[in-house]
């Protein structure tokens, strides 16, 4: 034994364990043997008894079909005459009983004959008792009682005749006839709800209640063969006593030579056992075989041809019960594997601390459940597969098994995976905090199982960690969960350029030396430097000593706070009071490093980047390459340009200018080394006057001459200054204005004190610095209408630089103490006008920028003003009668210096070739405005003075000559 395998060992079990079965079987054989039924009864005869001992009595010979009947029976057969139910207890009649006494007793299998001696004394119909209780074969027990036959089993005595009883005769003739007949061998299930299940021998259960068709194998079947079932065993060609089912019939067109079908429905098993077949061939005619009181005749107790019943396990509505709250429950499975399962620990934590008041109350209630991960995942999962399988059993219970195979495949899939887990994916927090109860249950009903496989895994996988995101994920996790988090596009940005901080090098960021403001050590902070500053807008300029690479410290602007442009202090008596040190950092120094360093603040905001030099043969040396700011390092924290109100480019290494901002460039004020100006005055000086003019005087307004324009005037050579003398009034050179002097010149005053007298009255009165006179000397002609358009707006311009007329004031102004004053003469004026003018047109067509723009209103301020200059001369040497034009241009010497040809006489026609020729080519088109007619009608109806009196144009008369003598250029419609 000890040898044997333990499967050998179980076999070894089932044998002893299949051999005590079949000895308890056939024990049971033995001692259980039925009791002896009579079925049937045939008298064989009757006569007197022959034996002396017998006399007054009868002898009746009988044979009896039935069951148990067996040798000894002979002394347990009692006859009465009282009329009982089969079955019933004979006791009730007990004084009636008589005694008989049997002899030629032959028993077969299921027939016994006997000559059975009855006293003559006895008449009418006798019936039969027979032992109640079990006996052996061998051992005759005294009976416990008795049962009665039936009324149905009996012989009629009669003192005359001593025949049997016709009717019982009869019976046993049709039963032989059908035992002759009839005989089933064995019985198969044909069509079934579902598949049967087959005991030991092969007996099919079917399902108490459900409909069957069973196919009878066997002989002597007929379409009229009716079929019953009972639970009494019995032999073949005993009569079936007490039905345990309706009759059913066979089914029709089934019947074939040694087979046929009948559809039939077991009732559930009363004792335990099986159903046995019995079989009586019924009559065509229906009403026959309502009537038809023949027995059914038992088929035998053979396995085969037996089948039995069984009831379902649980009743359909606590199946259907059981299958709701299965699929429920693998429902909530299958979502808490997913819910819980999926936020992991990390995250619960991240919640407990962060989430909603809500969230954080879910949070808390799973963290300790989530924390045993794997014992939760076992728990859960094995939860799941006993409500599964529990589902699917007690489906196919109901239904049959494709059903219940198709069925609980779509049910389990549809509500109790899809449904739950897509719910879950979303609120796995919420529901599995709600549903913990359950799961702690569920965790501790299937500790003995769950928990040790859990702690298999927790050896095997090791700890749960939750995740850990890394630099990279973290940032990846936020730009991809962009839109769905709550996030903005900046705090994203944020929290890149934040992870991102650590990977980028100051080299990478920086502005390189070359596009560095810096000034050298030796330079003078003067309005022009100081200016230069102003307009870079950087708050830190690097100060560098002989080489740009060479830094030497670092000026704050606020050092200049003290500083006055007019002192020229030099720089380096500044930057050795202040000695700002300098930080240098090298290339490859990364941005959070810096960032920490300019936080920390004790070497300034601003730093410089060195690199290592060791190209060529010379020692290595370090080499300032940029310099780089909190702000360059800021920006890169938040990934956007940071804008100040300085700030002039908005992206120092791509060089891209702010659209939004024009600055204001003092510079241009400031004197110019080598400009060859008569008077200078200061800058500040000259800045107050462009301020004054541009908002104050309506004629320099911005909308008449642009900024631009206007500083370019005001560096013309536009100065005068007045010595004071002691005779001051009777000094011509102190008049500025003289009453009834014509004066083409428009002046303010900018230093100084002036004597104004008024009228034919003389008042007069004082006059400090910027006041101003003579704007009608700028103002348009009448007639010449101000066009639209830029072009029309030149056209007329031009003619109108062309027109002449006379301003003469009627005051005079005279200096009467020092006096700066700025004379602004009408060509001047005018060609300022025009060039304002080219300049926005220009600004309009083009995008240039604004440099280049700048040297082109330069230039063409240049040409302009010569152009306009030489064509007034040339138009006042052909007037020839206008004094005071020439008067006016004789004291202009730069225009006279200007004028490249020698004053000479021109005829009409010339002037008028020159005119145009000498518009601005930039207007080409003003030449065909110039013919005679044109002009003439521009100057018809003369000049009007502004201060009241209206002067003949002299243009008009150079037109009307030219037109009535010459006629030389053609009349254009
Ligand atoms: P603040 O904003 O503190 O007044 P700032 O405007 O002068 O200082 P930052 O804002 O620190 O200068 O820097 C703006 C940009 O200008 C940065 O890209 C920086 O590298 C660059 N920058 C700063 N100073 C200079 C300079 N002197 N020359 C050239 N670029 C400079």
């Amino acid at each position: 034994m000890a040898s044997r395998s333990p499967r050998q060992k179980v076999r070894f079990v089932l044998a002893l364990a299949s051999i005590a079965t079949v000895l308890l079987q056939s024990a049971r054989t033995v001692h259980a043997h039925d009791q002896a039924v009579f079925d049937s009864l045939r008298l064989i005869r009757t006569g007197a008894a022959e034996e002396d001992n017998l006399e007054g009595s009868r002898k009746v010979w009988f044979e009896v079909a039935g069951r148990g009947l067996y040798q000894g029976i002979g002394n347990n057969i009692l006859v009465t005459d009282a009329k009982e139910l089969k079955g019933s207890e004979c006791a009730v009649s007990k004084d009636r009983l008589i005694q008989t006494n049997l002899t030629e007793i032959v028993v077969e299998h299921n027939s016994a004959r006997f000559a059975m001696v009855i006293p003559l004394s006895v008449e009418g119909e006798v019936y039969f008792c027979l032992p109640r209780s079990a006996v052996n074969d061998d051992e005759i027990i005294s009976p416990a009682g008795w049962y009665h036959q039936g009324t149905t089993v009996a012989i009629l005595l009669n003192s005359t005749d001593l025949g049997p009883v016709q009717k019982h005769s009869r019976d046993v003739e049709q039963m032989e006839n059908l035992l002759s007949k009839v005989k089933v061998h064995g019985v198969r299930v044909d069509v079934a709800p579902k598949e049967p299940h087959l005991d030991e021998y092969g007996v099919p259960y079917l399902l108490a209640g459900s409909t069957y068709t069973l196919r009878l194998f066997g002989r002597g079947f007929s379409e009229h063969t009716l079929i019953t079932f009972t639970q009494y065993k019995g032999n073949y060609g005993d009569s079936c006593q007490i039905p345990a089912t309706g009759v059913f019939e066979i089914v029709n067109g089934s019947l074939q030579q040694d087979s046929v079908q009948v559809v039939m429905r077991l009732p559930p098993a009363e004792q335990d056992g099986p159903f046995y077949i019995c079989v009586r061939e019924g009559t065509a005619k229906l009403v026959e075989r309502v009537t038809d009181s023949r027995p059914f005749v038992h088929q035998g107790s053979e396995p085969w041809i037996r089948v039995k019943s069984f009831e379902k396990m649980v009743p359909i509505w606590a199946a259907i019960t059981i299958i709701c709250v299965c699929l429920c429950f693998s429902a909530l499975f299958s979502g808490l594997n997913l819910g819980l399962m999926s936020l992991d620990r990390t995250e619960l934590k991240i919640l407990c601390n962060t989430g909603t008041n809500k969230e954080q109350q879910y949070a808390k209630k799973i963290q300790p459940v989530r924390n045993h991960g794997n014992y939760l995942l076992c728990s859960i999962l094995l939860g799941n597969v006993l409500v599964n399988s529990t589902f699917t059993i007690l489906l196919d219970d109901l239904t049959s098994g494709v059903i219940a195979v198709i069925s609980s495949t779509l049910a389990i899939v549809m509500f109790g995976e899809i449904t739950p887990q897509a719910i879950c994916s979303r609120h796995g927090l919420a529901i599995g905090a709600k549903t913990i109860v359950i799961t702690k249950l569920v965790m501790a009903v299937t500790f003995p199982l769950s928990y040790p496989i859990s702690k298999i895994l927790d050896v095997l996988l090791g700890e749960e960690i939750g995740s850990v995101y890394t630099r990279e994920r973290l940032k990846e996790l936020v730009k991809v969960t962009t839109g769905e988090n709550d996030l903005d596009r900046d705090e994203v940005n944020i929290i890149s350029g934040a992870l991102e901080l650590r990977k980028k090098a100051v080299a990478e960021v920086m502005t390189k030396i070359e596009d560095a403001f810096m000034l050298d050590y030796e330079a003078i902070l003067n309005f022009e430097t100081v200016s230069e500053i102003m307009k870079s807008g950087y708050s830190r300029i690097p100060v560098f000593e002989n080489d740009r690479k060479n830094i030497v410290t670092t000026l704050y602007i606020k050092d200049l706070a003290f500083v006055d442009p007019d002192d020229n202090t030099p720089l380096k008596t500044l930057s050795q009071f202040y000695q700002n040190p300098c930080n240098f950092v090298f290339e490859d120094v990364t941005l959070d490093v810096m960032f920490k360093d300019f936080k920390e603040g004790n070497k300034g905001h601003m730093a410089f980047v060195n690199r290592v030099n060791n190209e060529g043969e010379g020692d290595p040396f370090y080499e300032t390459i940029g310099l780089i700011t909190l702000e360059d390092v800021i920006e890169e924290l938040i990934q956007a340009e940071i804008m100040d109100e300085t700030d002039v480019f908005t992206d120092n290494r791509s060089k891209r200018r702010r659209a939004d901002r024009t600055k204001q460039d003092f510079t241009v004020f400031a004197e110019r080394r080598g400009e060859n100006n008569r008077i200078r005055i200061s800058p500040q000086l000259t800045l107050a006057a462009f301020q004054y003019l541009s908002t104050s005087v309506e004629l320099f307004k911005t909308n008449t001459i642009s900024e631009t324009i206007l500083r370019r005037l005001l560096k013309q050579d536009i100065i005068n200054h007045v010595k004071k003398t002691k005779d001051w009034r009777n000094d011509p050179l102190a008049v500025i204005y003289q009453q009834g002097k014509p004066a083409d010149y428009f002046v303010l005053i900018l230093e100084g004190r002036v004597e104004v007298t008024v009228g034919t009255e003389n008042l007069m009165f004082e006059s400090g610095a910027f006041t101003y006179f003579g704007t009608q000397a700028l103002i348009q002609n009448v007639g010449v209408v101000e066009s639209p358009s830029t072009l029309g707006s030149l056209q007329s311009l031009n003619m109108d630089s062309m027109l002449r007329f006379t301003f003469q004031p009627d005051y005079t102004v005279r200096a009467c103490s020092e006096v700066l004053y700025m004379k602004v003469k009408r060509n001047l004026y005018m060609a300022a006008k025009r060039a304002s003018l080219m300049e926005r047109s220009q600004r309009d067509n083009t995008t240039a920028s604004t440099d280049q723009f700048d040297d082109e209103v330069e230039k063409l301020f240049d040409d302009e003003s010569d152009d306009f200059a030489l064509r007034f001369e040339k138009s006042a040497v052909v007037d020839g009668t206008s004094d005071q034009l020439l008067h006016s241009l004789e004291e202009d010497g730069s225009i006279g210096t200007n004028s490249p040809e020698p004053k000479k006489r021109l005829s009409v026609h010339e002037v008028l070739v020159n005119m145009s020729q000498n518009a601005s080519p930039k207007t080409p088109s003003v030449k065909s405005h110039l013919s005679p007619t044109v002009m003439r009608s521009f100057g018809s109806g003369g000049i009007h003075e502004l201060n009241g009196s209206v002067k003949p144009n002299p243009m008009d008369e150079i037109l009307s000559r030219e037109e009535e003598k010459h006629q030389l250029l053609p009349r254009k419609s």
